[in-house]
């Protein structure tokens, strides 16, 4: 396969196929550098060599009464995480106030539930309506299921970006959880964008899944038209129904983070969860592909920390996004192709 050519056809509004996605997860490490190089070519059109850092804040952890087989905060696993319950308004902000002075352009807070309470989405919203008085910083919740009218409350808040993720293809994704449905998901993600928010939306590779569970996934968000999407790689927790699944190597992780590109050209690519343990010494690599990160760890895990991670982005010759430059070079297209098997 010439991946230059492909993402020539890309940049030409060819959309790719779900062959084509096959090709790039199928090649080899031989190829690895010029289908890294191919992907860039579609990043830098979109992006340049801009980096965007998104630091989590886990509002409220553990416990949560739906069962994720990745997930350690699932209050069937016995992961010996911190419990502890809604955060106050204030250590939110406090949490805002820290993601802006790493040169954070989103702050994303998280917390472990089926959906929001009534009390937990006043704490959320009273709390972004402060950060956003006070800070130049874009907002995103990730707070599972959404009720009717509940994403209409945090759009009026304040909120930009609302991260609910599809986690791997329809197929598979009862192999995944039991206690809702990817019907359900797709609800809460239209609700999103009823209410006018940007979604953020991706999913875990590594999880026992097939390559084509992969392509399903990344061909259903590019049907969703999502701007953000999350590329995590498993890492397995201990106490979780995953424990013993074996981490992917860093250039099957770098294939993912191609194959998502070329499906979903224009959107914001995150190296996500999982970085900094599978990717290893090959992590600058993931910013050809990707234009986003995480930064200062995740939800139950740490990362290698902020001055380590901006270290990796200016040593590959990319550069930390400020807040004023937070769209892409070119208006998104559509990149959804007919051939979905979405
Ligand atoms: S809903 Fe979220 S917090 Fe709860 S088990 Fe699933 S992934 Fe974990």
């Amino acid at each position: 396969m010439d991946w230059s050519a492909l993402s020539d056809h890309v940049l030409a509004g060819v959309p790719v196929t779900p062959a084509d996605a096959m090709a790039i997860l199928d090649s080899g490490d031989d190829t690895l550098l010029p289908l890294l190089q191919a992907a860039f070519q579609i990043r830098s059109h979109y992006w340049g060599r801009g980096v965007r850092i998104h630091v989590l804040r886990n509002a409220k952890s553990g416990i949560c009464a739906e069962n994720c087989s990745f997930c350690s905060q699932a209050s069937s696993a016995y992961s010996g995480i911190d419990h502890y319950k809604m955060q106050s308004v204030e250590e939110l902000i406090e949490g805002a106030r820290a993601a802006h002075a790493q040169n954070a352009v989103k702050y994303c807070i998280v917390t472990a539930t089926r959906g929001p309470s009534t009390a937990q989405l006043d704490t959320i919203c009273d709390a972004v309506r402060r950060i956003k008085a006070e800070l130049p910083i874009k907002i995103c919740t990730s707070l599972g299921l959404l009720a009717e009218g509940q994403a209409e409350q945090l759009a009026a808040a304040g909120v930009d970006r609302f991260n609910h993720n599809l986690e791997t293809s329809e197929d598979y994704y009862p192999k995944v959880c039991q206690t809702h449905t990817y019907q359900d998901r797709m609800q809460t993600l239209q609700r999103v964008k009823d209410a006018g928010m940007e979604t953020c939306c991706g999913g875990i590779m590594g999880m026992g899944e097939a390559k084509a569970d992969r392509i399903q996934l990344a061909f259903s968000l590019a049907k969703l038209g999502t701007e953000s999407v999350p590329v995590n790689f498993l890492d397995p927790r201990p106490g979780t129904p995953l424990e013993k699944v074996k981490r992917l190597s860093p250039s099957d992780a770098l294939r993912c983070l191609a194959m998502f590109r070329f499906v979903n050209p224009s959107a914001e690519i995150r190296v996500a969860g999982g970085r900094e343990v599978v990717l290893r010494d090959m992590q600058a690599l993931a910013l050809y592909p990707a234009n986003s990160l995480f930064s200062e760890g995740y939800l139950t895990t740490g990362g290698q920390g902020h001055s380590q991670d901006e270290k990796l982005i200016l040593d590959a010759g990319f550069f930390v996004e400020s807040i004023e430059n937070d769209t892409p070079n070119v208006a998104p297209t559509s990149s959804c192709c007919t051939e979905s098997p979405a």
